[in-house]
């Protein structure tokens, strides 16, 4: 089902020329079509749409799934981004997806907002199950379900998602100038935050539930030479306190119970993330990261005919920059292999 409260952002903005000569009619798959497309893309974060936009031009006609409950991805969550390259001013994360997608369809990409129940991806012809049991068939399935950051799931975290709670330094430390503020975790991901974090911040506390990081050496080397930067050992967020921005955080020691608060402007969560790889993990190799398999630096994965794109296949960078430029890979992918079908 369509998600009501997105219907019709994805029709061309009002004053955006349209060149209908370029628009191809996208086919129209009805539930359990029996016809054979040439990509079906799965996601509809940078490296969905991405791929959607070359894939539409290459005139393959893609139909993409995004989901019914989150389509756009972790950027419709987002408030100002300043570092996707075209927008001197930065523009809002939501605005960034809708236009991107806008920009898929203009080109004859078919969206619909439904789930990818399952995949039968082995054999020329593939398959894509949706959740009512709907099956449809394609030449090549892109996938780019994306990543999710962990959760702390304590109180407040949600509910200041935007407004002091942050899962992305870089998209957001510009906005703590000479504030103060909490990383949450103790591996590379945290201590990167942090340190990235002292480029704007007063001062940086680096929360952690134990006595020792598992961040490697060298990056804990330079979280403890950093003048800005605060260990608080031992404890646990309990909460994220404040009414409409973050205040402070409530910690529990875990090794006395014992209680306290800490005043902050803002709360990194950097306690790691997970590929959404479900549909997918008994099926594609991955790498001991839990990423989907790649060769090299193209899309291709262990199933031919089956390219990945995306956060799903990176562990490191996780930009919305380069998840866009992964999309775009997988349709050059998967244009070159149906052409070599042919
Ligand atoms: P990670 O290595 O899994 O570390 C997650 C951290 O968060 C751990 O310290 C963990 O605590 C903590 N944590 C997990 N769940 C928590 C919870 N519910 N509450 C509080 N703390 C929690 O994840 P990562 O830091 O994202 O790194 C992932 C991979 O990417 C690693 O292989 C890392 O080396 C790599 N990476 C490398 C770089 C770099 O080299 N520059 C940068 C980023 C990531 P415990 O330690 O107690 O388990």
């Amino acid at each position: 089902m369509p998600n009501e409260s997105l219907g019709g952002l994805f029709s061309a903005p009002t004053g955006v020329k349209v060149d209908t000569a370029a628009v191809e009619t996208a086919p129209t798959a009805e539930a359990g079509d029996s016809q054979i497309h040439d990509v079906i893309i799965v996601g509809s974060g940078p490296a969905g749409y991405t791929a959607a936009i070359y894939a539409a031009r290459a005139n393959l006609r893609p139909l993409l799934f995004a989901s019914s409950v989150s389509p756009g991805g972790d950027l419709m969550t987002t408030t100002e981004v300043e570092n996707f390259p075209g927008f001197v001013d930065g523009i809002q994360g939501p605005e960034l997806m809708t236009t991107i997608g806008a920009q898929a369809e203009r080109f004859g990409t078919d969206i619909r907002y439904e789930d990818v129940e399952s995949l039968e991806l082995e054999g020329e012809v593939k398959k894509v199950i949706l959740s009512d049991g709907s099956t449809f068939l394609t030449r090549t399935v892109i996938i780019s379900t994306g990543s999710e950051y962990r959760k702390l799931d304590v109180d407040g975290e949600q509910r200041l998602s935007g407004h002091g709670v942050s899962w992305c330094a870089t998209c957001d430390g510009f906005f703590f100038k000479g504030k103060t503020l909490a990383v949450i975790g103790g591996g590379d991901s945290a201590v990167e935050e942090a340190l990235y974090l002292t480029n704007h911040a007063a001062k940086v506390y680096l929360v952690h539930r134990r006595d020792t990081l598992r961040a490697s050496e060298i990056m804990q080397k330079r979280a403890f030479d950093n003048p800005k930067i605060e260990m608080v050992w031992d404890s646990a967020v309990q909460s994220i306190n404040g009414e409409d921005k973050v205040s402070s955080i409530t910690l529990t020691n875990t090794k006395t119970s014992e209680e306290s608060e800490l005043v902050v402007d803002g709360v990194f969560v950097a306690i790691g993330s997970d590929p959404r790889t479900a549909l997918v993990r008994d099926i594609l190799e991955l790498t001991e990261a839990g990423t989907i398999a790649v060769d090299g630096r193209s899309s291709r994965t262990s199933i031919p005919g089956v390219f990945a794109a995306g956060d799903v296949i990176d562990s490191t960078y996780r930009q919305a920059i380069t998840a866009a430029g992964s999309g775009c890979v997988a349709a050059l992918d998967a244009q070159h292999y149906l052409e070599s079908l042919s």
